[in-house]
């Protein structure tokens, strides 16, 4: 039986790399949610409305069509047809979109679009607030984490050689500043439900953590 999968959990803990590939091997429709919070910043920022202003922003939704096209190698995000994909990796990106997350409009257009979207079964969501909000009754909900450092060194070595590369310390920063952010927002902020099981994949390698999810699918 194909049932729903909701991972969520701190920034860089692996949640996308890790459902891509658990997703592949079960033959589920992956979908990145956290991309489309980007792709909304990502337009904020082309359209030079200000990030801060609650109301700009969310007048702005309703000419984004936005839409996230589920690849079995990656979610591609397209803002009014552009393919930003890449675009919504960059530092700016980083530094806003927890912001941006933090409207209840944003979030209200972006939920109602996955719940959508995750209606087909058989899919994985990662995100902050699918085991609580979007998918309440996923058959597994996972809260995927691991140290501070471990996740900073993981996105570190992530970015290393592309155009997206960025010091050690300036990530750590940023995955700390936005945990913070999602952690203490009054819409749908990141917690770890009850029914949720929590692998620490600190120790762990990308393999194990993998193996260890297919695991608890099969349970
Ligand atoms: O998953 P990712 O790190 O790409 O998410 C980027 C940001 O989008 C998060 O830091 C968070 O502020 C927001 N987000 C969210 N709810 C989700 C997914 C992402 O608030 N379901």
């Amino acid at each position: 039986k194909k049932i729903a999968i909701a991972i969520d959990g701190p920034a860089g803990a692996g949640k996308s790399s890790i459902s891509k590939v658990v997703a592949n091997e079960l033959g589920y429709l992956y979908i990145d949610t956290g991309a489309m919070y980007r792709g909304v910043t990502w337009a904020v920022l082309d359209s030079h409305v200000d990030v801060n202003n609650q109301k700009e922003v969310e007048a702005l939704l309703p000419s984004l069509d936005l839409t996230l096209e589920p690849t079995a190698s990656a979610c591609k995000v397209y803002v009014k047809g552009q393919d930003v994909t890449d675009l919504i990796r960059q530092q700016q990106i980083n530094e806003n979109v927890s912001t941006i997350a933090s409207y209840k409009g944003v979030r209200e257009y972006l939920v109602e679009r996955q719940q959508a979207m995750a209606a087909v079964g058989g899919v994985i969501l990662d995100g902050r607030d699918i085991g609580s909000v979007v998918l309440p009754n996923a058959e597994l909900k996972i809260y995927l984490t691991a140290s501070v450092d471990a996740r900073a060194k993981r996105r570190w070595l992530e970015v290393q050689g592309t155009s997206n590369e960025q010091p050690l310390e300036d990530i750590k920063k940023n995955v700390e500043s936005r945990d913070e952010m999602d952690k203490n927002r009054d819409e749908s902020p990141l917690v770890c439900v009850e029914d949720a099981i929590v692998v620490d994949s600190s120790n762990m390698t990308f393999d194990e953590t993998v193996k260890h999810i297919l695991h608890l699918v099969q349970e």
